[in-house]
């Protein structure tokens, strides 16, 4: 069981602006607790109620005191909102070591139950914060009412650049040498963070194989991958890993196996299904980032919705090829959208044909009689699909992470590029949320992936 902290740009700014102040600092971090299917616990943060100056009894370099009304406001916010309350406080200092003194333990004590009670949440959290840079060094844990209490041991960024660290008291992943070009590029620490990444990969085909060979092959170690096909004869022309003895196996399984023969060391967790259900979508929860390699509207819809209510950024790949009156290539058109705070969702930018998902939404019979009818799209199927153009668009969304996490490119980032291979053309833009709509951070909806419906939407009944 892995319990990673997962902020955005700006509250991370937060904090660790707070960790800067020459004196100890302290407030209530208030999250959403995501439980992903494997018992992984997300803390996904919601805002800092900071004690206010006249609260600080006792204010010094390595000391506090506080009075309750420094804190207990917070805990009947995080009931009335469901939030899980987290006492955070700074070690100042750039060599301040961000671990609980014997002090510490005994205010966690004194704290626990009264967080617990006040608050209703089935944890009391505690982190402890030190300037390290722009940002900020630490170490944390979850207190149960019984049983062990819980290392809070990997913080989560994101926002336009996006950053995997470590807590100073959980050792990070040893880098082997196979690895050594990738680190002249970008150093261990990126190296390091792919290693610990958790990746979804939604779709098994053209580009969802080509994305999730290249990951690998670039050291992630961590994958959930989610298609409900299986390999057909037409597939093994761009489905990275397959041969024509896997035609009629899972796709997810064929990928899967392939993957294993790179990474002996690789986790893998598949499932065959939907993600339009919601106990398949759900196993995304556990994921840090998720790759959208879908080419079905409905699937879209749900990831779409994974980026804002889970705080996990979505790169969506799209490839589509067209020909013209004679039946030849006419256009290739490429295009990898990234879902993270700030940005607009895939409805918002259009990306979604909202009949045509709802079309696949529907039982078989039902979308026969409609498309009969003239009252629902022809879902057809069988488009053109080319393994140069998958590879190329799918290394291109692979690339997208590197820039995040790496932090080279423009700034601000743009979310979306499109590649138009006939016209050897690339092209960049960048779109705000509509107002109130759910990906609008104004909205409040970012990070309400802990409350009920999940993702905030209505799930068909398997
Ligand atoms: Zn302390
Ligand atoms: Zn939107």
């Amino acid at each position: 069981m892995t319990v990673t902290l997962v902020l955005t740009t700006d509250l991370e700014a937060q904090i660790a602006a707070a960790a800067r102040e020459p004196l100890e600092t302290a407030g209530v971090l208030l999250a959403n607790l995501v439980v992903a299917p494997n018992g992984d616990l997300r803390l996904l943060g919601h805002k800092v109620a900071w004690v206010q100056d006249g609260a600080y009894l006792t204010r010094e370099r390595h000391q506090l005191l506080i009075a309750s009304e420094g804190y207990v406001p917070a805990l009947g916010e995080a009931e009335a909102a469901g939030l899980l309350p987290i006492w955070l406080h700074t070690h100042p200092g750039e060599d301040g070591v961000p671990l609980p003194s014997r002090y510490d333990h005994t205010v966690d004590r004194q704290l626990a139950d009264l967080f617990r009670l006040r608050s209703g949440a089935p944890f009391y959290g505690a982190l402890i914060a030190s300037p390290r840079g722009r940002h900020f060094a630490f170490s944390g844990s979850l207190h149960p009412d019984d049983g062990p209490v819980l290392p809070i041991e990997r913080l989560w960024q994101v926002g336009e650049d996006w950053r995997l660290s470590r807590s100073v008291d959980a050792a990070g992943p040893e880098i082997p040498s196979l690895f050594d070009r990738s680190v002249r590029a970008f150093g261990v620490a990126i190296q390091g963070a792919l290693g610990d990444l958790r990746v979804g990969v939604v779709g098994a085909g053209g580009t969802g194989s080509a994305v999730s060979e290249q990951l690998v092959r670039l050291g992630v170690r961590h994958l959930t991958l989610i298609d409900v096909d299986t390999l057909s004869e037409t597939n093994v022309t761009r489905v990275y890993g397959s041969t024509p003895a896997d035609v009629g196996r899972p796709k997810v399984e064929v990928l899967c196996d392939h993957l294993h023969r790179i990474a002996p060391d690789l986790t893998c967790d598949v499932m065959a299904s939907m993600v339009t259900l919601e106990a398949t979508a759900r196993q995304l929860a556990a994921c840090d980032v998720v790759f959208g390699c879908t080419d079905d509207n409905a699937g879209r819809l749900v990831l779409s919705r994974v980026a804002t209510y889970l705080l996990t950024p979505v790169i969506d790949i799209g490839v589509l090829l067209s020909s013209d009156a004679a039946g030849l290539l006419a256009s290739i058109d490429g295009r990898i959208t990234t879902l993270t705070p700030g940005a607009a969702c895939l409805v918002c930018r259009d990306r979604i044909d909202l009949a045509r998902a709802a079309q696949e939404l529907r039982t078989p019979d039902e979308r026969k009689r409609l498309e009969e009818e003239g009252y629902a799209p022809s879902l057809g199927g069988g488009e053109p699909a080319v393994v140069a153009f998958t590879t190329s668009v799918a290394a291109a969304g692979v690339a997208e992470l590197l820039e995040r996490l790496i932090g080279y490119g423009p700034k601000p980032r743009p979310t979306e590029v499109l590649l138009r291979w006939h016209e050897r053309e690339i092209s960049t833009n960048t779109s705000a949320p509509r107002a109130g709509h759910y990906c609008d951070p104004a909205s409040g909806k970012w990070g309400q992936g802990g409350a009920s419906p999940f993702l905030g939407q209505v799930w068909p009944q398997a």
